[in-house]
């Protein structure tokens, strides 16, 4: 039953072939419709939404909304006003739906019912009057409705009973179709309740706004709702089907779909065939029959065939793009448009919405395309190989260099986000290309590594990174080394040494689990290879894979990547060109396929911006000044400079995000109080104001990435940690007893780490605590801890003493702060008459005079300088031995206090 032409429209409808009636806007200003603002009943967002009643503050129940007070009447009220002409809305008036604006020709919306033309180009979040829908109904399917379902359907409640079905079928048809076609009206009479469905969704809209709390024929107060769903399958059915229609349809009005003019892979079904084909029977518009359940639907039901509720999977090949099911109309009309858009060499860009089945649409279309450009090429290979029979030189040069060609050609680089991968090689295992083409999935280290050692390392992907890079270059190193006599020898000996704690074994050659010139290990890495080739896998199963077979699977699925087809990589690993070149990917004629794109200008964004923190900034600061002054005499004068110049913008950059301390320049615009601002700066104004704008920084951006300054001061750092690591490891084999540590700081603490009792200069351990007699025998004291020079309180401090006792007063004080807390850390151990221990001073400095002379008078005289570890390991151990027989009769007095008895 066609409800069209019950529909009573204003008076310039316009009647179209087909017979459905489009209204237009009449050419007339809008009317005004009451002279004052009225409130509506159960609008939505006029206030705060509570989250506990599911509704707005303010907002009536249906039970307790009150009777509206206005009705739109299209046919008088319809009209022109300033949104025609401003074009700034396309969203009509909510008021004037309810029957009452007050601004007429005024308003800043629309004044009509809605379109076809409003229903194609309506943006998904919003609805006709421009109201944000919600992800899902309300519970009480009132509101704004959601996005997540294209629901035509309003039910109508409270209606007068009275009358006949047909009667009250009529009265529905003719209040609620007065706003645009009906598809299909069905009233039950024992219920008092109607269901209508609209041709479109805005109008839907619309009338549900229209009709809220009015009255019909029998003085009712309506009530109307979005309906449930219609669980009959057939109506089901319908509604996917139209709805992807409709967003094809949408698509095209926006320009996101190029229509009807794919050029189809040869045996592929033309359009209408293809329409034919996947008729799913009859569309009914009877197909809101069930809305009430029980007998109806099931005698239905049984009457006709049912549309299946999920589809059938097709036999492999059976489907000209591979897919795995019957397609609906919106997929197919996708991969047609990617398969022209990539026979045309072009870029496209493909909008699809959740859910509607993109990742495979856009794996079947794009790999069905490379098989054909296969078969093509080795079509023209074939040609020239009959062309070329005559000169049979030239055709072997040829056939070389179409050859490589061709390996290129076959090359498809898909792109997604790790998440995703797995995901995508889940679409492409139910292709029919799944068997045909070689799949890798190119993880990053850290996914991939079967290093545990190496993965489960703290410091993320670039730790890892890190760290396989430093064990491959130490290999290198080792193999570097051998043959070079006794140095050979020493570079393996300190190869092993770093490998321990890594997963090596000792053999001097990196990582374990990768070594080239190892038969054993090549061969249960070609075995991944070969699997990874074999079979698409996830980066998952692949890290599984190398686990099993013993080898790394980092380094396996880079070696399948000369034959793969396919290539699934995160997105960060395609757009860094130093990334792609170290996995030796190379993306000339390769077709790019970006995967859910939305994210791309977040991982560029991502890609090329850094945080950096201002302990960061001191570490690097402090290895770097030592690193220059340890490396003085051996470095370049331009090398020299350039570590300079890197030293003044580390400490510029350290002093921009403490804005606070005297002097510093204040890029942040902050104040000197130390409050934090945000600001963004132009790259200019900022180095201006570091007053390092005088350098350039593209020379010193070569000058790091050639020398590679950062691997050798993090390369720096750890030999220093295990000069102190080494020196400890004496200690702890000399000293008869506890050994107490204190470090300058937690930085240094973590990097340290260890059994030994670690404590901070300044902490909890460095003051209270006594560490006597056996406790402790032995302080180390690491470096001199110097306070923070930038700190406010300690800038005021230095200059108000500069200022009243001559300048120098400061620099003394900051010193003496310093030795103050060293004094208390190493006056730890000692702490009775009968007291002995040692106190080793970890820092040359504190071999000066200046230093020498505020430590405590009694240790000053008792300090002894060593040159190398050795000699102070000999003179502790020398010490501890002129002590061994006081320390057996302490030791014999402490068992007989333990055993009880008189001393
Ligand atoms: S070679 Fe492979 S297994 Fe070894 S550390 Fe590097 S990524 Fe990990």
């Amino acid at each position: 039953m066609d409800y069209g032409h019950i529909a009573p429209v204003y008076q310039d409808a316009r009647r179209t072939g087909d017979g459905l009636v489009t209204p237009v806007v009449p050419d007339r200003p809008a009317r005004v419709q009451v002279e004052q603002l009225r409130k509506l009943q159960q609008v939505e967002h006029a206030g705060e939404f509570n989250i506990w009643y599911g509704k707005y503050m303010g907002e009536s129940s249906y039970e307790k909304a009150a009777r509206a007070s206005t009705r739109v009447c299209l046919e008088t009220d319809a009209g022109l006003t300033r949104a025609d002409y401003t074009s700034n809305t396309n969203y009509i008036c909510l008021h004037f739906a309810r029957g009452c604006c007050v601004y007429g020709k005024d308003c800043t919306f629309r004044h009509c019912a809605p379109t076809e033309e409003d229903e194609s180009s309506a943006d998904a979040p919003h609805d006709i009057f421009g109201r944000d829908r919600h992800g899902s109904f309300r519970d009480d399917m009132g509101g704004v409705g959601t996005w997540t379902k294209d629901c035509k359907t309003l039910y109508v409640g409270r209606m007068c009973a009275r009358p006949s079905e047909e009667a009250m079928t009529e009265i529905l048809v003719r209040h609620m179709g007065e706003f645009g076609r009906i598809e299909s009206c069905r009233v039950l009479r024992g219920k008092g309740c109607g269901f209508v469905t609209y041709h479109l969704r805005a109008t839907a809209e619309f009338a549900k706004e229209a009709m809220a709390e009015q009255t019909l024929d029998h003085d009712e107060q309506i009530n109307v709702r979005w309906a449930y769903d219609d669980p009959n399958p057939r109506a089901q059915a319908v509604r996917l089907r139209n709805s992807a229609q409709q967003m094809l349809a949408a698509m095209e009005a926006k320009g996101h779909l190029s229509s009807g003019a794919a050029a189809y892979p040869e045996d592929f079904p033309t359009p209408d065939e293809a329409d034919e084909a996947d008729e799913p029977g009859a569309a009914g518009s009877a197909e809101y029959e069930a809305a009430a359940g029980g007998a109806s639907v099931a005698k239905r039901a049984r009457v006709s065939e049912p549309v299946p509720m999920t589809r059938e999977p097709t036999a492999p090949d059976e489907h000209p793009f591979g897919f795995p099911f019957p397609p609906y109309a919106c997929q197919l009309d996708f991969m047609r448009s990617l398969y022209q858009c990539l026979d045309d060499g072009g870029i496209g860009v493909f909008e699809s919405p959740t859910g509607t089945g993109k990742s495979l649409s856009l794996v079947c279309g794009a790999l069905r395309w490379l098989q054909d450009q296969q078969r093509r090429e080795e079509r023209l290979l074939e040609e020239k190989l009959a062309a070329s029979e005559a000169d049979a030189e030239d055709w072997v040069d040829n056939w070389y260099t179409d050859m490589k060609l061709s390996r290129l050609q076959r090359r498809s680089s898909a792109l997604a986000e790790k998440r995703e991968l797995a995901q995508v090689v889940g679409e492409v295992r139910k292709t029919a290309y799944a068997k045909q083409l070689g799949v890798v999935s190119l993880g990053s280290r850290k996914a991939l590594c079967t290093n545990e050692a190496v993965r489960g390392a703290p410091g993320g992907a670039e730790r890892v990174n890190e760290l396989c890079l430093d064990l491959q270059s130490k290999a290198a190193k080792a193999k570097r080394a051998t043959g070079k006599g006794n140095e050979g020898a020493a570079a393996d000996r300190t190869t092993r040494e770093g490998d321990r704690g890594l997963g090596g074994d000792g053999g001097g050659a990196g990582c374990p689990l990768h070594r080239p010139r190892d038969a054993a290990n090549k061969e249960a890495r070609q075995a991944v290879t070969d699997s990874a080739l074999l079979a698409p896998r996830d980066v998952e199963e692949l890290g599984a894979l190398g686990r099993r077979e013993g080898c790394c699977a980092y380094y396996a699925a880079r070696d399948a990547l000369p034959d793969a087809q396919l290539v699934l990589l995160p997105y960060a690993s395609l757009l860094h060109a130093g990334t792609r070149e170290s996995l030796g990917l190379s993306l000339r004629r390769s077709v790019v396929i970006v995967d859910e794109a939305h994210n791309l200008i977040d991982t560029i964004n991502d890609t090329h911006s850094v945080t950096l923190t201002a302990r960061q900034l001191s570490e690097v600061s402090a290895q770097l000044a030592q690193y220059a002054e340890k490396y003085h005499a051996r470095l370049k004068p331009t090398n020299r400079l350039c570590v300079q110049q890197l030293l003044q913008v580390v400490r510029a950059l350290r002093a921009a995000l403490q804005p606070a301390a005297a002097g510093a320049p204040r890029v942040g615009g902050g104040g000197g109080s130390g409050e934090v601002t945000e600001r963004i700066v132009r790259l200019n104004e900022f180095l201006s104001a570091l007053r390092v704008d005088h350098l350039n920084l593209f020379d010193l951006t070569a000058f790091c990435e050639g020398s590679q300054i950062a691997r050798k001061l993090r390369g720096f750092a750890d030999a220093e940690l295990d000069e102190l690591g080494r020196l400890l490891l004496s200690l702890a084999a000399s000293v008869p007893d506890g050994i107490v540590v204190f470090l300058p700081s937690f930085g240094y603490e973590e990097q340290v780490g260890g059994a030994l009792l670690l404590s901070i200069v300044g902490g909890k351990m460095s003051e209270g605590i006594n560490f006597s007699d056996g406790l402790g025998r032995c302080v180390v004291m690491v470096g001199l801890p110097f306070a923070n020079p930038s700190e406010l309180t300690l800038q005021e401090r230095w200059a108000h003493l500069d200022a009243t006792h001559g300048v120098g007063a400061g620099r003394e004080y900051y010193t003496n702060l310093c030795l103050k807390a060293v004094n208390q850390s190493i006056g730890r151990a000692i702490r009775h008459i009968g007291d002995y221990a040692t106190i080793v001073l970890a820092d040359s400095r504190f071999g000066k005079a200046s230093i020498r002379q505020r430590l405590p008078q009694w240790i000053g005289s008792q300090l002894r300088t060593a040159v190398s570890h050795q000699q102070a390991l000999s003179a502790i151990e020398s010490f501890f031995g002129g002590r061994a027989a006081e320390q057996r009769s302490i030791e014999a007095r402490r068992r007989a206090r333990a055993r009880g008895e008189e001393l």
